[in-house]
């Protein structure tokens, strides 16, 4: 056998060992640098119409169908304040389940961003250009895949998120199949960077409240990877903070990933060459496995009232103080907050020896918390 013989057979054989698709890091920062790009004017006004746009070219690349009555735009009419026309852009893949295609999982990313002002670019790469990086990676590695979901799959950009979630209210309100058929929600918006600049390894999962069934799927797709999970209920953010709340306000299965607020939030120096990649990488991949997973599930759980705080999330609260506290100096927490600091950790510490916490146990870490991340970033 020639030598071409050989590379031929090698090529081959690591052809067959090659990992299923998945999100890789080329891809996602390839579309960061691309969303973030001055030619897109921080996707707002006229450059929000090129993102959408360009969201729809790579639907149609990937050959997936409209989502909305043969197109995969949806306009939503200016409410006021809001002057402008906005538009989500929605695409999907659908199941072969006969049973099951009418069931549906929503991956989704708000795409808008805070636009040019004065003359200044805000590039919003980590809020939001991240998450529909993950969007878009996660929409062409199951179209890539060899196995096909049971349950259709929607790929979902918001529009109008800065201007009060405005994109996601509309299409919850205005959904094209209806809200009930949605098993699981899924939402990400800035998973780019680490809280405060220094939880480096966090990324914050919210919704699994509602729907504690799905907290092992999580830990068995973090297992592994250098990712700590921090498991927190949405009523720790007093307001919805992002596409989630409309969908949690409906009762609809949700997960929301953040790896929170930093000092670049909203501000012109949320560039693409600032990312940390690696991690937009791992959470992705993370996100991925849990879409791929849930979409050929026989049964997803359905929402519960009954609210579950596991232990985990007074150890999520506890390990975040801990390096706030540690970072007093650089994230300037000044002494009213490190004493609210101290005493939650105090109580911290007991809840978590013990392995229970109680609901006032729980009201006041929750309120310290509130206080901390109000105030410090
Ligand atoms: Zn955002």
């Amino acid at each position: 056998m020639g030598v071409a013989g050989v590379a031929a057979l090698l090529a081959i054989a690591t052809a067959g060992a090659a990992e299923p698709p998945r999100p890789e890091r080329p891809h996602l920062e390839r579309w960061v640098k691309l969303l973030a790009s001055p030619e897109l004017e921080g996707r707002s006004g006229e450059g929000g119409r090129k993102t959408a746009a360009l969201i729809t070219e790579e639907y149609r690349r990937l050959g997936l169908e409209p989502l909305f009555d043969g197109q995969f735009g949806q306009e939503i009419p200016p409410a006021p304040p809001v002057e402008a026309v906005g538009r989500n852009v929605g695409a999907i893949l659908r199941g072969a389940d006969p049973e099951l295609k009418d069931r549906f999982i929503i991956v989704s990313a708000h795409y808008d961003h805070l636009g040019v002002r004065g003359g200044v670019l805000y590039p919003g790469a980590d809020d939001n250009a991240s998450g529909v990086a993950m969007l878009l990676e996660t929409a062409r590695s199951l179209v890539e895949s060899a196995g096909k979901p049971r349950r259709s799959v929607v790929f979902l950009a918001f529009d109008q998120e800065e201007v009060g979630l405005y994109g996601s209210r509309f299409f919850a309100a205005n959904p094209p199949f209806p809200i009930e058929s949605i098993d699981l929600f899924l939402t990400a918006d800035m998973i780019g960077r680490s809280l405060g600049g220094v939880c480096e390894d966090l990324v914050f999962v919210m919704g699994t409240e509602h729907i504690p069934a799905l907290r092992p799927w999580l830990f068995e797709e973090a297992a592994g990877r250098p990712l700590t999970l921090g498991i927190l209920g949405a009523d720790l953010l007093i307001l919805n903070r992002s596409d989630y709340g409309p969908f949690r306000s409906r009762k609809v299965p949700f997960l929301f990933f953040s790896t929170g607020e930093n000092p670049r939030y909203h501000a012109p120096s949320d560039t693409a060459e600032t990312l940390d990649y690696p991690k937009l990488t791992e959470i992705s991949q993370l996100i991925h496995g849990v879409v791929a997973k849930a979409a050929v599930a026989d049964a997803l759980p359905r929402w519960s009232d009954q609210v579950d705080h596991p232990l985990e999330e007074a150890v999520t609260i506890r390990d975040v103080l801990r390096v706030l506290d540690a970072n007093r100096a650089a994230l300037r927490i000044n002494a009213a907050q490190a004493f609210v600091i101290a005493g939650a950790l105090r109580t911290l510490d007991g809840v978590v020896e013990r392995g229970t916490v109680s609901p006032a146990e729980r009201a006041s870490i929750i309120q310290a918390a509130r206080i901390v991340l109000m105030t410090a970033f």
